[in-house]
């Protein structure tokens, strides 16, 4: 695998790789890689001539600066990770090598999509995510990216951004991954106490029972029996759960048979805070 720290050298190789026509498949991630950034990868590969996966923990998008500074960081282990699965290169930047001496983000207008959710607890946050997302693409010029529905509304967001940008990429939603006992894969699980770590599958257990009581009951009766789920739970605090229009990402109010909704979900496990959903 060919590993890349500055844009200049990432775009010669890649300049080479266009001359070809082959197809350009990028993951962007923030490192500390699992299964579920591996799935995404895999799928690039299959789709795409040559894959580039690129690694930088992105300060403009954290409101926490306890969460930045804590972020996992494993670097060496994700190129043997990268390395094992055959990945064509890796971007792994330097913050000053994306942002030189100013490390502020661009302000973008996501019609509203970045006003619901993660949107109103982590200010700022998708600005942050349209700066580097929209850098990458600049750099990397995918015919392809893949992003995880893991972070539904991030996805929903950066469509937009390619649309309203007119941006020549085309954007995939992947899979959820799950371990095996429900909690959705994040990099964030590695910093859980094993007590957290016990009690954080309960998050996707209640998600899968609001599904279920979802068409039977209204969506605000629903949201109510999953607040009082995490009242009664002694370790995990709900931040929010919503049910929300796919499309719009706006809480339902009277449902629509022809819109898809999903329930969306934010709990702190101590202070690692969590994020899953699902499609009902
Ligand atoms: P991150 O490194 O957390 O910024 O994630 C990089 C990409 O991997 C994003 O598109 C995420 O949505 C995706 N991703 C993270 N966790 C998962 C998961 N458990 N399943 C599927 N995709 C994921």
């Amino acid at each position: 695998m060919k590993i890349f720290k500055t844009k200049s050298d990432l775009k010669k190789y890649l300049s080479e790789v266009k001359k070809t026509h082959k197809s350009i498949g990028f993951v962007p991630t923030m490192g500390a890689l699992h299964e579920g950034h591996l799935s995404l990868i895999k799928h690039a590969q299959k789709k795409n001539n040559v894959t580039v996966v690129s690694v930088f923990v992105n300060p403009t998008q954290f409101d926490n600066k306890e969460d930045l500074e804590k972020y996992p960081q494993t670097l060496e282990n994700d190129v043997k990770l990268l390395e094992s699965i055959n990945c064509d290169a890796l971007f792994a930047p330097s913050v000053k090598e994306i942002y030189e001496d100013n490390i502020t983000s661009d302000t973008f207008n996501f019609d509203g999509l970045e006003y619901q959710m993660e949107g109103k607890f982590r200010e700022g946050h998708f600005d942050g995510v349209g700066t580097i997302v929209k850098t990458l693409f600049e750099i990397v010029e995918p015919d392809v990216a893949y992003f995880g529905k893991k972070d539904f509304q991030q996805l929903q967001i950066i469509k937009k951004m390619v649309e309203k940008h007119n941006l020549p990429v085309k954007i995939k939603g992947r899979p959820i991954f799950r371990e095996e006992d429900g909690l959705a894969m994040s990099s964030r699980n590695t910093r859980l106490t094993k007590e957290y770590r016990e009690a954080a599958p309960f998050i996707y257990k209640i998600l899968k029972k609001a599904k279920k009581k979802f068409g039977i009951k209204s969506a605000n009766d629903v949201t109510e029996w999953v607040k009082k789920q995490f009242n009664k739970h002694p370790l995990l605090e709900l931040e929010y759960f919503t049910i929300a229009d796919e499309e719009t990402l706006e809480t339902v109010d009277v449902i629509n048979l022809s819109a898809d909704y999903r329930g969306f979900i934010a709990v702190f496990a101590g202070d690692i805070r969590l994020i899953d959903n699902i499609r009902f």
